[in-house]
C-alpha cells in the first residue's frame, strides 16, 4: 500500500509521521473520510471543499490547490489499484519546534491513505445499532466548532468509550444546551408520525452523507424538517438512523434501553437505506 506524503509515494511501512509535526504533537491539523464505491469516488468535491473550509476555519493555508488535492486523492486510488475505498486526507501544521505558535511550521504536510473498505457496521444493518447518549458533550459552537473536522477528536473517543463500557454500538452526543447533536462519527435523523427531523448543523459536523440523505429523501416525497430535538424526541420516535462516509446510513433500534418504534428497523430507515444503495451501488456489505 503506498501512502501520498507531500507529493510523493511511500510504501505502508516506510511511511512515518515527524514526532515535531504539529498535527501530531498538538492535533493541530483537520482531515476528510471519504468512500470509493466500484471506482468512483462518492462526492470527491464537496469532501475537498469541506477539507479546505476546515483548513480556513484554523488560519491553515493548504499549499496545493483544490484540483491538485483532488488529483493527488485519484493518484493514491490509482497507484493502489483501489476502487472500493476509504480514503483519509490529512492536513497538518507541518513540521516545527515544540510550542504551540504555527508560525513555528513553514510547511502544511499533506498525507492521503486509502485502504480497501466495505461496511463500518456488518450485519447490524439488519438488526440496527444499540446506542447510547453519552454525558460527554459535543464541542460548542462558540469553541471548537463541531464544524471544523480537525485532527481533535478526543470528545468523539470519549463518547465511543463510554458507548462501548454501556454495550452501545455508536454513541450518540447532545450539545451543552441538552439539543440532540450527532453521533461520534455519524449525523442523526430522527422519524416520528411519517415525518423526518435532523438538527440543524450548528452543533454538529455538516455531514455529506446527512445532505445527500436529506436530498435522497425529499426526491422521494419525504417531507425532512431541519430543527433542533431533545433527549424526549429520540426516545419517542417511531425511527431512528445515523449517516456517514464509513457508516454510510444505519438503523438505531435501540437506545439508553428503549426501543425506538417496535425495535425493528422501520420503513423510512429502509427507504434511505435503499435510496443510498441506489446512489452508491452497494451497502451493508462488505
Ligand atoms: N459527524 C462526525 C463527528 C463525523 O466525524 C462524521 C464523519 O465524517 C460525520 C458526522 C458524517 O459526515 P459525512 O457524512 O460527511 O462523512
Amino acid at each position: 500500500l503506498l501512502i501520498y506524503y507531500n507529493g510523493e509515494f511511500v510504501p505502508k511501512d516506510k511511511a512515518t509521521v515527524s514526532i515535531y509535526d504539529h498535527g501530531f504533537l498538538y492535533g493541530d491539523g483537520v482531515f476528510e473520510g471519504i468512500r470509493a464505491y466500484n471506482g468512483r469516488v462518492f462526492k470527491l468535491d464537496e469532501h475537498v471543499d469541506r477539507l479546505y473550509d476546515s483548513a480556513k476555519a484554523i488560519a491553515l493555508e493548504v499549499p496545493i490547490t483544490k484540483a491538485e488535492m483532488t488529483e493527488a486523492i485519484l493518484e493514491t486510488l490509482r497507484k493502489n489499484n483501489l476502487t472500493d475505498a476509504y480514503i483519509r486526507p490529512i492536513v497538518t501544521r507541518g513540521i516545527g519546534d515544540l510550542g504551540l505558535d504555527p508560525r513555528k511550521c513553514p510547511m502544511p504536510s499533506i498525507y492521503i491513505i486509502s485502504q480497501e473498505w466495505g461496511a463500518m457496521y456488518g450485519d447490524l444493518y439488519e438488526v440496527g445499532l444499540k446506542a447510547i447518549t453519552v454525558g460527554i458533550r459535543r464541542n460548542a459552537p462558540d469553541a471548537l466548532s463541531p464544524n471544523i473536522k480537525s485532527l481533535n477528536y478526543l470528545n468523539n473517543i470519549l463518547a465511543k468509550i463510554e458507548a462501548n463500557a454501556k454495550g452501545g454500538d455508536e454513541a450518540i452526543f447532545l450539545d451543552q444546551n441538552g439539543f440532540v447533536s450527532e453521533g461520534s462519527g455519524d449525523n442523526i435523523f430522527v422519524i416520528k408520525n411519517g415525518k423526518i427531523y435532523t438538527p440543524p448543523t450548528i452543533n454538529n459536523l455538516k455531514g455529506i452523507t446527512r445532505a445527500t440523505a436529506i436530498e435522497l429523501l425529499e426526491e422521494r416525497g419525504y417531507e425532512v424538517a431541519v430543527q433542533n430535538l431533545g433527549l424526549f424526541d429520540m426516545y419517542t420516535a417511531d425511527e431512528i438512523f445515523v449517516t456517514g462516509t464509513a457508516a454510510e446510513a444505519a438503523p438505531i433500534t435501540l437506545l439508553d434501553g428503549r426501543k425506538i418504534g417496535d425495535g425493528s428497523v422501520g420503513p423510512i430507515t429502509k427507504a434511505a437505506v435503499a435510496a443510498f444503495e441506489e446512489v452508491t451501488g452497494t451497502i451493508g456489505t462488505p
